[in-house]
């Protein structure tokens, strides 16, 4: 899950990091009143989207009116933001981010996240900081320093000196580096980041370190312990068929076919898009209502498949192992009904009370097609999408 600019700003905050002085707003107003309070001549107006690119897309601005901060923040609230990190359709800018501009020197990067393959948490950070670090790791991987941490010391100092020294960083702000790197690593683990992107990091021109812009993600698996970040997931910015599934507590993955899937398990769903593929199809989406799939889940899953206005038809491909067919099948049907499906349903159902399962969607009056194999049901799919 992924936090706002501001919200990491403040948990940032609260871990004992200097950050800008800045005040969110969600009206041009509030926006006036923020730069008001934060004083200055100067403020930098942030939209607060859940990507990265803003500056480039026109998202981030430095204004020196207070005319010139209700403009801009009445042109980016309620706009979409579309930048060449979100999808293309976009994000909606509810919020944005007053804050004071600090005169900057150099632009550096630094991120903590969490390296697949050594297991442990990494450090990266790069003196090529600013917007184009993708670029940068590209055309220059060598300009992208790399720390990994031992678990069980963290961050240790010789690593802070090392990246501090390798960043061309002296006096105060070799200094600054050096408190900031431990304290940002607190940060990580308090919150079971998977992410924390800080881009640029920035050598003012006074020589002292500080975040300019925070990228937050939290591991979704550590939500439950972590309530009150829980609480700042913002659907707005999510994509509406995966915030449906979300909340329906479903595994659902969009993808650009036409051939909605609803399977229960992980492997199945992947052997179940690998033979549509196989047929000339391709799957709108990966959905796996898992292994103690009920009624309820098939109902949800359907409803949430539906929503994509490319599917052309839906393939249901479930194993009863922990859950019986005849209840699937009850499932299906209702749904079916309960939605008002258009498109055609081909449903494969095997394990216990297969036959059964069958014989309900057989005798239910609708248009449901029953497939006795997984390539039959994929060839099924694929005509009928066609
Ligand atoms: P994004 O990564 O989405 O483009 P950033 O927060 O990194 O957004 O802002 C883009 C650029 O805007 C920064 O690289 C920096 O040059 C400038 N900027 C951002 N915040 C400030 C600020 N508080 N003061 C001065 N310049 C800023
Ligand atoms: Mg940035």
């Amino acid at each position: 899950m992924n936090l706002h600019e501001y919200q990491a700003k403040q948990i940032l905050r609260s871990g004992n990091i200097t950050t800008p002085r800045g005040i969110a707003a969600a009206s041009a107003d509030d926006a006036v009143k923020a730069a008001t309070e934060l004083g200055g001549e100067a403020w930098v107006v942030k939209a607060q989207i859940h990507a990265g690119g803003r500056g480039k897309a026109g998202g981030v601005k430095v204004v020196k009116q207070l005319e010139a901060v209700h403009a801009l923040a009445s042109q980016l609230l309620g706009s979409v933001l579309v930048t060449n990190q979100n999808a293309p359709d976009g994000q909606p800018v509810n919020q944005v981010l007053v804050e004071e501009t600090l005169p900057i020197a150099r632009e550096l990067y630094l991120s903590l996240l969490v390296d697949r393959e050594s297991e442990r948490v990494a450090i990266v950070a790069s003196a090529a900081g600013g917007m184009d670090i993708e670029e940068v790791a590209h055309a220059t991987p060598e300009k992208v320093l790399t720390e990994i941490c031992d678990p069980l010391l963290g961050v240790q100092d010789f690593q802070c000196r090392a990246l501090a020294f390798a960043l061309g960083l002296t006096g105060e702000a070799y200094k600054d580096f050096c408190r900031l790197l431990p304290a940002l690593y607190r940060v990580f683990m308090a919150n079971d980041l998977s992410l924390l992107e800080v881009n640029p990091l920035i050598v003012t021109a006074d020589n002292r370190v500080l975040p300019l812009d925070c990228k937050m993600s939290i591991d979704d698996s550590a939500l439950y312990r972590r309530k009150s970040l829980a609480e700042l997931r913002d659907d707005s910015q999510i994509d509406a068929k995966e915030a449906a599934a979300n909340a329906a507590n479903v595994n659902y993955v969009a993808l650009t076919g036409n051939i909605g899937c609803m399977v229960n398990g992980a492997g199945l769903a992947m052997a179940t898009m690998d033979l549509i593929q196989l047929e000339g199809g391709t799957p709108a989406n990966f959905l796996d209502v898992g292994g103690g799939a009920t009624p309820e889940t098939v109902a949800q899953g359907f409803k949430i498949i539906l929503l994509d206005p490319n599917v052309r038809a839906v393939l249901i491909n479930i194993f009863g192992g922990i859950v019986r067919c005849d209840v699937i099948a009850e499932g299906i049907i209702q749904a079916v009904k309960e939605v008002g499906v258009k498109v055609p349903v081909i449903v494969r159902l095997e394990g216990t009370n297969a036959e059964i399962g069958r014989k309900l969607l057989a005798e239910s009056g609708l248009a449901i097609l029953a497939a006795e194999s997984l390539t039959q049901a994929a060839k099924l799919a694929v005509d009928e999408a066609a």
